[in-house]
């Protein structure tokens, strides 16, 4: 299926596009589409931001379209950053200056305490209104320090629980590398997103009739 990704987060995009072309699907971005808006997120939930971009994308492309709304849950953090990830540290989509922030909040919080959860919320939204949202989850933990340089956002920060193998299995993350050290099946196999889209994409046949 032809499914525009509504987002303009540039590492985002990277793995709508892998996870979704490996399920089969040709995916455009907005900004193939000639889309710029940049939807308010104003719900409080993943699942409402996801809605709120679906929606208008949708609107404005004519296609199938899916939006991601997702973040990084910290027990002792109360759920921060959450869905304001994106905009943690006041100003949004600066991974560095976010990546300082959740370093200086957790600063002293010793290496059992540091549990987290990546959350990804994917609704696929239909021209003729039909919407389907789905949730994805990676139980993990913030690490002590930045390491790797793959990927964006949290990730040198993000130490998952398992990691994954090229043929889509889960092994337990030994090493205890970061999201920003795997591969990109090594995360895919793994991650919050692929988890969510793995969950859509098996919903599929009875969404669609
Ligand atoms: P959104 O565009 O409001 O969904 O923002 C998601 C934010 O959560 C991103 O800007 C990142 O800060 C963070 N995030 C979501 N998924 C990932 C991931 O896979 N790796 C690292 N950070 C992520």
């Amino acid at each position: 299926m032809v499914i525009c990704a509504a987002t303009g987060n540039a590492g985002k995009l990277k793995e709508l596009r892998r996870i979704l072309s490996a399920l089969g699907h040709e995916v455009k971005s907005q900004k193939e589409l000639g889309i710029n808006l940049e939807p308010e997120e104003t719900g409080t939930t993943f699942e409402e931001n996801a809605l709120i971009k679906a929606e208008a994308i949708c609107k404005a492309s004519g296609l199938a379209t899916i939006a991601d709304d997702s973040g990084l849950v910290v027990e002792a953090l109360g759920g921060a950053p959450g869905v304001y990830s994106a905009r943690y540290c006041g100003r949004h989509g600066d991974d560095a200056a976010n990546n300082r922030k959740l370093m200086e909040n957790m600063a002293g919080i010793d290496a059992g305490r540091r549990g987290a959860k990546f959350v990804s919320a994917v609704t696929l939204m239909l021209p003729d209104g039909r919407q389907l949202t789905c949730l994805g989850e990676c139980p993990g933990r913030v690490g002590m320090e930045e390491k790797g340089t793959n990927g964006f956002g949290y990730d040198p920060l993000f130490i998952p629980d398992e990691v994954g193998t090229r043929d889509g299995k889960r092994l337990p993350n030994r090493e205890g590398r970061t999201y920003a050290q795997l591969e990109d099946w090594e995360k895919d196999a793994i991650s919050h997103r692929g988890n969510a889209l793995r969950k859509l994409q098996q919903m599929l046949p009875l969404f669609l009739g």
